[in-house]
């Protein structure tokens, strides 16, 4: 014959037993590793809004289908300061110059008008070829405004120009822009620095701010060698103009049109289908 406790101590245990598997398996949910895997699959088509906790969403970093497919494609390069052929500027701080007070290598160029110091202050930085904006704000105080481009260069390559320190933002993110429009001008970071432009390039499609020396040259390349190898595209390749992107992004008849002699003249009215002869 069982005591009445005895009765009670098999239901007892499984009750205990589940208690302890539920609390195993609600903590296993809620581990860092496995939230990570859950976003991948669970979550891709919740609104986009920044982490409860404060952690690092790796979504915010990618871009989107929808912004890779409007990065328009830029067969040639300027650079973004100075001249259309970079006269008035001088590189303060080369690409990947030991900087020890930093304690690492410069991932940009360091663009500045020639007259030294805070006389380049409010100078226009333009954008060295078509782009996408990506990025425009504040990522740091250390940073000052950015303004980060995606392009599409003629191999397919999603390359990305940045510039930081800017005294003014003068784009809205999201917005396309051809080269040689106004991006924003030189700053100084609020002071931080006497005015300048950091300006990098990157071989990426993945919006990460992060510093601007390190040990490793990560995906930064050299601004100055890179741009020199992009700008020589003979005029026939030129970057079509933002509005011909959005109108016909592969096969544009505008693209390369010249109207500055009577053989472009011929062709613009070709293709408004009027006749020369009337
Ligand atoms: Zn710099």
């Amino acid at each position: 014959m069982k005591t009445p406790a005895a009765k009670l101590l098999v239901p007892l245990t499984l009750v205990i037993a589940a208690g302890i598997i539920g609390l195993v398996i609600w903590r296993a949910g809620n581990s860092p590793g496995s939230r990570g895997a859950r976003l991948g699959f669970q979550e891709a088509d919740a609104p986009l809004m920044m982490p409860a906790s404060g952690e690092v969403d790796e979504r915010f970093c990618l871009l989107t289908a929808w912004q890779r497919v409007q990065i328009p494609p830029a067969a040639r390069f300027d650079p973004p300061l100075g001249t259309d052929h970079g006269g008035l500027t001088y590189n303060a701080q080369q690409f990947w110059e030991m900087n020890d007070g930093r304690g690492g290598r410069h991932l940009g160029d360091d663009l500045n008008g020639i007259g030294g110091m805070n006389t380049d202050l409010g100078d226009p930085v333009f954008a060295p070829a078509d782009g996408l904006v990506v990025y425009a704000g504040e990522p740091s105080p250390g940073w000052g405004n950015i303004v980060v481009l995606a392009h599409r260069t003629p191999d397919g390559m999603v390359l990305q120009s940045m510039f930081a320190h800017l005294d003014r933002i003068e784009v809205l993110p999201a917005a396309l822009v051809g080269r040689g429009m106004r991006l924003g001008t030189v700053g100084t970071a609020h002071g931080a620095y006497p005015a300048h432009l950091h300006f990098e390039l990157r071989a990426s499609d993945e919006v990460e701010i992060g510093g601007g020396y390190a040990m490793q040259q990560l995906n930064r390349l050299d601004p100055a060698a890179t741009l020199a190898a992009l700008r020589l595209a003979p005029p026939a390749d030129r970057s079509p103009s933002v509005l011909a992107c959005l109108l016909a992004p592969n096969d544009n008849p505008w693209s390369g049109l010249e109207t500055k002699d009577a053989k472009g003249a011929e062709r613009l009215l070709e293709l408004l289908g009027k006749d020369k002869s009337r």
